[in-house]
């Protein structure tokens, strides 16, 4: 039993929810809330990232589920902020911001940004802008920060970013301390307001305005990432990082799309599903496809049926396509649709009906409609979104693991 579910709410989990679903719940909100896609939600974002990092370490989710927030409060995650940084942990999880521990900065951080696209999109190929602002060396002072010949050492330290104090302890006793340099915070260099580079206001860099073509080839993927080589921010001194970009699909008003097979939905009459039937599917690329069912075929209630390379491309190989699978669900007429006398005309098209004597020792009963009882209630199709899991399990391609 845990404490509290306030973690486990914040990414839509139970409880008890293995460590692929914590995973797959993070990316998908982590998604939707990132700052690119809903500035106004960054609280929200801030939040499911420390639900995601409490609950992705095997330590501190058990003191979580044992004590609360407060477990974590106590237990070292409260003091000093705690928490990473939400976009920290955003850019780890999506493979961005990795850094040899311990080892020289060489590079800059490599920073993730979701882009939103709809399975058009990637049915059909297509090139999206995205906008993005990032650091550039500024170009009028070449990244120092300063005007042009001016020393940029500073005077306290000369440039060693240290001070020396010195104390009488005693009466025939000094001591020397060395501090950090107060001027220029041990940075050894310091220039005066004024001498600062006028362009970038002696940041070194400035904001630039950048533009980038994502080309989006037939058949990608939902979270796959396209890597923009070198157009990470601009930092003095080291190699720019990278910009990955990770796709995130909307969803399809008709068709799910599992690996390389698209499905869709139909909903059919028991005379469809007993007569034959005609279905329009309209494709991603705008074609139409009248769709027929086999001559004297029964379509079952949950049944799939299967129309060959009209899925979605294969990446790399567009030419080839998956499965565009029909999954039916067959429309019962309602109680009381046929006169008594019009039902028997139909039961002469079905084969005989079992036969049941009534005898003395038997007790008539009649069915009727159940309704909870006692805060106890069962239902078969209670547990519909199991099915639909077991149903797309069925179809998931077995080498699939894109989120980590
Ligand atoms: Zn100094
Ligand atoms: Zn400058």
């Amino acid at each position: 039993m845990v404490k509290e579910t306030g973690y486990y709410d914040l990414l839509g989990v139970r409880p008890g929810a293995t460590l692929d679903e914590i995973k797959r719940a993070y990316r998908r909100l982590a998604l939707k809330y990132h700052p690119d896609k809903n500035p106004g939600e960054g609280e929200r974002f801030k939040q499911i990232a420390h639900a995601y990092e409490v609950l992705s370490d095997n330590h501190k989710r058990a003191l979580y589920d044992r004590g609360g927030e407060r477990a974590m409060k106590e237990g070292g995650m409260g003091g000093r902020g705690g928490f990473g940084s939400p976009m920290d942990i955003f850019d780890m999880f999506f493979g961005g911001g990795v850094r040899m521990p311990g080892g020289p900065e060489r590079r800059g951080k490599t920073v993730v940004h979701p882009l939103s696209v709809s399975l058009e999109d990637l049915y059909n190929g297509a090139t999206r802008k995205l906008s993005l602002q990032k650091n550039v060396i500024c170009s009028k002072c070449n990244g120092c920060g300063v005007r042009d010949g001016v020393d940029s050492r500073c005077p306290k330290c000369h440039g060693t970013g240290r001070e020396f104090h010195v104390h009488q302890v005693g009466p025939s006793m000094i001591q020397q301390i060395q501090t950090m340099c107060s001027q220029c915070q041990g940075q050894g260099e310091w220039v005066r307001p004024l001498d600062r580079c006028l362009t970038c206001n002696g940041r070194r860099v400035v904001r630039e305005k950048k533009i980038l073509n994502v080309h989006l080839d037939k058949g990608m993927q939902d979270g796959q990432k396209i890597t923009f080589h070198e157009e990470g921010d601009q930092v003095p001194g080291l190699e720019p990082g990278d910009i990955v970009i990770v796709l995130d699909q909307k969803e399809h008003p008709v068709f799910k799309r599992i690996g390389n097979n698209l499905i869709v939905r139909k909903e059919i009459s028991i005379v469809d599903a007993l007569c034959g039937c005609k279905q329009v599917i309209r494709t991603l690329d705008n074609r139409t496809l009248l769709v027929s069912s086999q001559r004297g075929d029964v379509i079952r209630p949950g049944s799939v049926k299967c129309i060959p390379n009209e899925g979605m491309p294969v990446y790399r190989n567009p030419t080839q396509k998956g499965q565009l699978i029909l999954h039916f669900q067959v429309r019962f007429p309602e109680p009381g649709w046929l006169p008594p006398d019009r039902l028997r005309q139909l039961r002469a098209f079905f084969p005989p009906q079992e036969e049941v004597m009534a005898t003395e020792d038997m007790q008539e009963v009649e069915l009727s409609d159940c309704f909870p009882q006692g805060g106890h209630w069962w239902h078969p199709h209670a547990g519909e979104a199991y099915h639909e899991d077991h149903f797309e399990e069925a179809f998931r391609p077995h080498v699939q693991c894109q989120t980590s």
